[in-house]
């Protein structure tokens, strides 16, 4: 069996919060649970959200915690040759395509085509200016697309070891997605699965929100002739107003005066509170794994 290897990959547009605590433990505790090695990736190619000194503030926090990489952490923000080589690769093989659509564009072809807006999230990519339907037809490229297929080829199902067997269409729920954007800088969705082959990545563990973007990575795998890693999904921590913690609704830094009480409020979010004789982090810690391979060991 191919060694685990795990990782947290922390976007650094603020310091950690309750939220992202959950999820750093969360992988840190299945990488060691399984005897495996854990790794940190600052996931900075979104520049125009990233802190300055936010990376610097997270490894900090992470080690206050007791958790510390296996490797040295990589940042994205100098891996831009990976990405690079990733979309020529899919330009060449021709899953790959410029497209020149604006927002407004895509939504007034929907408007034409009768359908209204979704409530959530994105419009599905109309595939205006795939190759085959006359491609960018004199307009600038803007983004770089990758194709979807549709029918059964394009409903990708995969087993999450929280969540359980799971199933998208991606015609259906995102079409052709952005695998470069139309400001320059590279999409996560390409970004993430390059590094996460890159690294030897066998086991991503992190929250749920992300889960929806599984199948999409999945798929990018695939054309790439990739590993596609086992997938665990976290329970998100939710504010008082009900919405999943985030740094856009306001989460605060960890208060990380007593990290113990800290990472005891994290435990018990993930259902492994340790027991009251704990008396030092690295025993809560201990005991955690020992709770954690209990519930999640894939063996
Ligand atoms: N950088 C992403 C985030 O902070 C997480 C990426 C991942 O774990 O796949 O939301």
């Amino acid at each position: 069996m191919t060694p685990y290897r795990g990782r947290f990959a922390p976007s650094p547009t603020g310091p950690l919060h309750a939220g992202s605590l959950v999820a750093a433990l969360a992988s840190w505790l299945d990488a060691r649970a399984h005897g495996g090695r854990w790794l940190v990736r600052i996931e900075d190619v979104d520049t125009p959200r990233c802190v300055p000194g936010a990376d610097e503030l997270i490894l900090q926090q992470l080690a206050a915690c007791g958790l510390h990489p296996d490797e040295p952490p990589v940042w994205q923000s100098q891996r831009g040759a990976l990405y690079q080589a990733a979309l020529e690769r899919l330009i060449e093989a021709e899953q790959a395509y410029p497209c020149a659509c604006t927002r407004a564009d895509i939504a007034r072809s929907h408007e034409l085509a009768g359908r209204t807006k979704p409530r959530h999230g994105e419009l599905v990519y109309p595939g205006t200016c795939r190759p085959e339907r006359g491609g960018l037809r004199g307009r600038g490229a803007r983004a770089w697309r990758l194709k979807v297929p549709s029918g059964e080829a394009g409903r990708i199902e995969w087993l999450d070891r929280r969540l359980g067997p799971q199933a998208q269409a991606l015609d259906e729920a995102v079409g052709d997605f952005v695998i470069k954007r139309a400001d320059g800088l590279w999409a996560y969705q390409l970004a993430v699965v390059v590094d996460d082959a890159e690294q030897g990545i066998t086991d991503v563990v992190r929250g749920e929100d992300l889960a929806d973007n599984t199948p999409r990575q999945i798929h990018l795998q695939r054309v790439l002739g990739l590993p596609t890693p086992r997938h665990l999904h976290t329970p998100l921590v939710c504010g008082d107003n009900g919405e999943k913690l985030s740094k856009q609704n306001g989460a605060t830094a960890l208060d990380l005066s007593q990290p113990l009480r800290t990472v005891r409020q994290a435990l018990t979010r993930l259902g492994l509170a340790p027991t009251e004789a704990t008396l030092t982090l690295d025993e809560a810690l201990a005991q955690a794994i020992a709770a954690w391979r209990a519930r999640w060991s894939t063996g």
